[in-house]
């Protein structure tokens, strides 16, 4: 059992009636357990997070950023410790794992160099009319609450924690409960740092204690990442509020192939952006649209290098994707191979889960998918690939905006002109060109249409903690 929940700069055992479980995916058994945090908890949360904002936010920005950059360093101490705990909670490769960890130290340094420039921003401004002064001053929103997925639980909670500190906002975070393990380390790097109490506060728990943060009105701000379910129900707990919230939700993202790619890197990239997290990523890009031209020498191609990659337990064997992270997930993933099959979908690869212990799937590539296949229109969150074929420009761009959701999306092109011209045509956050998902601190995240409200990273994610406040003096 578990002490788990960083409140008020104590750690403390949770006192809520549901017991997590912590699961090894690759064996599908428990290693640890610990009691949510109970609404009561909660509460105190709040209410060490609300005492701790007026000395906070009157901090130096250059003192936030000296502990930014200590977040950063101590995060790079603990390497082999969390790289381990992610690979044994999450199923991550150890590649990836690294990845993850490296993404965070980057992040909190990254906002620890904004904090610095932040009295620079507090400026004045240019008035046409005679007689007035005006400036303006950036302020911290005041107390978020910080709810989180597992799927990236390091990097989640680097790009929502990073920038709120910046910007003087004291925080509560809650972790998934599929995942609980793994921000402690940034309590505990409060802890080492002498964070002043109150500043960062972590409650666990599941459904319960999510509900009872996002719904507490002690809160100035609500900042989500997680399904399109649960982000309609916390904006609506926004809302009764008239409260600012950031949504980071699903996707169903699209790649789209032309006929003059060289085939072996398109399908290096296709299979990156369904693999990777064992497709476990809101930016996973699972529509694949494939030129006539290219479609029959690519997909043979991609059917034997889904077919070659190393599937197993990152703790034990070199693999190229893990398990999937949680039994609910699994579960969920192999619903959707029998709705394949009653759909009569041509599987060319996988379709089906391993017969091994633990929570595993093939590496799965449906073709000629029907568009209003649920496989074509729904976010799986597994290694699952659905594929079309097009013809012309105009139809793999209708076809990539016939979604729902509008989070990423790859284009892959040998004529860059068509490329930048596919990339600005498509109603998403991010794209990237020929090339691997390559998320860099210094450019936004977020979605359009059913992927959510608001931008993480960049300067983007810092203003979503912040509000602008201008103060207007007559000079007569
Ligand atoms: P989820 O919505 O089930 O859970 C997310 C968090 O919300 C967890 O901490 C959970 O405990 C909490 N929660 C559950 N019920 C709640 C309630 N009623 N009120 C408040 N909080 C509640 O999502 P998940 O399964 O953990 O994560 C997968 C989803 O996250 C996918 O849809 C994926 O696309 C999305 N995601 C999006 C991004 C992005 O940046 N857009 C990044 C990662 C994951």
């Amino acid at each position: 059992m578990t002490t788990s929940h960083y409140i008020a700069g104590h750690w403390v055992e949770g006192q809520g009636s549901d017991c997590i479980s912590v699961n090894d995916p690759a064996l599908g058994q428990p290693f640890a357990e610990l009691m949510a945090a109970s609404v009561s908890q909660v509460d105190q949360a709040v209410a060490a997070a609300r005492s701790a904002l007026p000395a906070w936010k009157s901090t130096g920005a250059s003192e936030r950023a000296a502990f930014l950059r200590g977040f950063a360093e101590q995060l790079g101490q603990r390497r082999e410790a969390l790289v381990t705990l992610q690979m044994r909670n999450n199923g991550k490769p150890r590649h990836e794992a690294e990845i993850d960890l490296d993404d965070a130290i980057a992040t909190f340094g990254y906002y620890a160099g904004l904090a610095e420039q932040l009295p620079s921003k507090n400026r004045t401004v240019p008035l046409a009319a005679p007689g007035f002064t005006a400036r303006t001053r950036l302020e911290p929103v005041g107390v978020v609450g910080l709810i989180v997925p597992w799927n990236f639980p390091l990097v989640t909670s680097a790009w929502k924690l990073a920038p709120a500190l910046a910007a003087g906002c004291t925080v509560v975070l809650k972790p998934s409960e599929v995942t609980p393990l793994i921000e402690q380390a940034y309590g505990q790097i409060a802890d080492a740092l002498g964070l002043p109490a109150g500043v960062l506060n972590i409650v666990n728990g599941k459904a319960e204690t999510g509900a009872a943060l996002s719904n507490h009105n002690g809160l100035d701000k609500l900042s989500f990442t997680g399904s399109n379910s649960v982000g309609s129900q916390v904006m609506r707990s926004a809302s009764a509020q008239c409260r600012p919230v950031t949504l980071e939700l699903g996707g169903k993202s699209a790649i789209v192939v032309f006929d003059d790619c060289d085939v072996d890197q398109a399908v290096e990239w296709i299979v990156a952006g369904i693999s990777w997290n064992a497709g476990q990523m809101c930016s996973a890009t699972s529509r694949l649209l494939v030129q006539d031209g290219i479609a029959d020498a690519l997909l043979p191609r991609l059917q034997a290098a889904l077919e070659n990659l190393r599937v197993g337990n990152p703790l034990t064997e070199e693999v190229d994707m893990g398990p999937l992270t949680s039994q609910a997930q699994w579960l969920k993933v192999a619903s959707y191979f029998a709705t394949a099959r009653e759909e009569g979908l041509q599987c060319l690869a996988g379709g089906h889960a391993l017969d091994r212990e633990g929570w595993f799937v093939s590496p799965t590539l449906y073709t000629d998918v029907p568009k209003d296949s649920r496989l074509w229109t729904e976010e799986i969150f597994g290694p699952v690939l659905c594929a079309r074929r097009f013809a012309s420009e105009e139809q793999a761009i209708a076809e990539a905006n016939d979604s729902r959701f509008g989070l990423v999306a790859t284009v892959c092109s040998a004529d860059l002109e068509r490329a930048e011209r596919v990339a600005d045509a498509l109603e998403v956050g991010h794209v990237w060109i020929n090339s691997v998902q390559a998320v860099f601190v210094e450019t936004s995240w977020g979605g359009t249409k059913g992927s959510g409200i608001g931008r993480e990273l960049g300067p983007w994610g810092l203003s979503a903690y912040q509000s602008v406040k201008h103060v207007t003096r007559c000079l007569g």
